[in-house]
């Protein structure tokens, strides 16, 4: 990387890069996009999209922790375009979407992301209450936030330079609400217009990531065509018929939004990379400390544990959240140590630990909230332990077990 948006700096005959956290909220976003932008000029996410298989896999991953590891706004914007918005299509998606999606979300034609939070609805995704309806004389679905409180907030992308986003509704057909599904609806036109019946407004200033452009959108009825419901688990018929193999509402919904917590596993590996920043500060300004080898050592061990999780194929929802969660702890209490030991320096923004602080503490809250995930983690651990040990017990006591009500 030799390009000075980069602010490449020599010391010591070495070449440093670092975000320069001097410059205004809007110089940061403008500067993280310029960054994807000469990234994308380059072919760096050639194939993220459109290519399949382990590799694609691990370039993703290897490049986001590269970028983390120079400023985490620009990972963050990358991981919702490509992992939510292009992971959404994916997933959530079938052929058609796919054909007409990935290749111009892969070279940025399509700037897109993904809005589920309102401002009274974020962990609850069940009870979101943006509504959309289906008009069968023209062949589109209509979306609405029927009051304050369903805005959609903290949308990365949506206060500056999204075109496109992933839209979470309850899609009520023919008067019965059918539970939540997903669309894709346009938000600003391709000269960055805001489209006619929607509104968008800034989240402002954040106490970090403010390289990321975070929005709130209003719907006041936004039609959009019916193909562009992603409709890979239920669909909807052109004369206006809900159509799904999976008939149990509580099934359909897991199974539409399981593959979209993919975004986890990034929120794990952004805990290492924020370990390993702080560290290598904080072993470099103290002349070394033993107390830092040792969460060096740690942080490694979690790292390899972490592989280790996600190379588990069983239960494989449950370890990225057991991994996220036990990241997360362990990565707070040494971002701590790491701006204690830099004493009165690590509170220098320039030094980076305490920013670091701050960019790891909202990984409790994005991707799921930990305290939900911890006791969604216990429950199914518990559940787990329990159906193993019955698996385990004589023959007399299954059947008792099983049939009890
Ligand atoms: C920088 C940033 C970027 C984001 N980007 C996006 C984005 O691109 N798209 C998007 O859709 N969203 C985005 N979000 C929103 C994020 O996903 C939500 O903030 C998150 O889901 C938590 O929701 P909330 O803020 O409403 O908090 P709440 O869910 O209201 O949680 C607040 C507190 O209540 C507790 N709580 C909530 N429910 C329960 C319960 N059932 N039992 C016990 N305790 C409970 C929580 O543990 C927490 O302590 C972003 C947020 C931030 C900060």
């Amino acid at each position: 990387m030799q390009s000075r948006l980069f602010n490449r700096r020599e010391r010591g005959g070495k070449v440093f890069v670092s975000p320069d956290y001097n410059r205004s909220m809007e110089q940061q976003r403008e500067m993280t996009w310029k960054r994807i932008e000469y990234l994308l000029e380059r072919g760096v996410f050639k194939g993220w999209m459109a290519g399949e298989g382990e590799d694609v896999e691990m370039k993703m991953f290897a490049c986001s922790e590269v970028l983390g590891i120079f400023d985490h706004s620009i990972s963050i914007k990358l991981g919702v375009h490509f992992v939510l918005w292009g992971g959404a299509i994916q997933f959530a998606g079938t052929q058609q979407h796919h054909d007409k999606w990935l290749r111009d979300t892969e070279n940025f034609k399509i700037k897109g992301w993904f809005s589920t939070t309102e401002l009274g609805h974020g962990s609850n995704v069940r009870g979101i209450e943006t509504v959309t309806t289906y008009d069968s004389k023209t062949g589109e679905f209509v979306n609405n936030t029927p009051c304050e409180s369903t805005q959609n907030y903290w949308i990365v992308g949506a206060a500056k330079h999204a075109t496109h986003t992933i839209l979470l509704s309850q899609l009520v057909i023919n008067g019965t609400n059918e539970g939540v599904h997903a669309l894709i609806a346009q938000i600003r036109d391709g000269d960055g217009n805001v489209l006619r019946n929607i509104r968008i407004a800034d989240c402002g200033h954040k106490n970090c990531l403010n390289g990321v452009d975070n929005g709130r959108i209003w719907f006041d009825n936004v039609r959009v065509p019916r193909e562009n419901l992603l409709s890979s688990v239920a669909d909807v018929s052109p004369d206006g018929e809900y159509l799904s193999s999976i008939k149990d509402p509580d099934q359909r919904f897991s199974a539409f939004l399981t593959p979209m917590t993919a975004g986890r596993v990034n929120v794990a590996v952004n805990a290492v990379y924020q370990s390993k920043v702080g560290l290598t500060i904080a072993i470099s300004a103290n002349q070394v400390n033993f107390k830092d080898f040792l969460m060096l050592q740690l942080c490694y061990d979690l790292w390899s544990q972490l592989l280790e999780n996600a190379a588990c194929e069983e239960d494989t929802p449950i370890k990225q959240d057991h991994s996220r969660l036990l990241l997360h702890g362990v990565t707070c209490k040494i971002l701590q140590e790491c701006r204690e030991d830099c004493g009165g320096q690590g509170l220098k923004t320039e030094n980076r630990v305490g920013h670091l602080k701050a960019e790891h503490d909202v990984q409790s809250t994005f991707e799921g909230n930990n305290y939900i995930l911890m006791q969604q983690t216990s429950w199914s651990r518990g559940v787990f332990i329990f159906r193993s040990k019955i698996r385990e017990a004589p023959d007399i006591f299954r059947l008792v077990l099983y049939n009890s009500p």
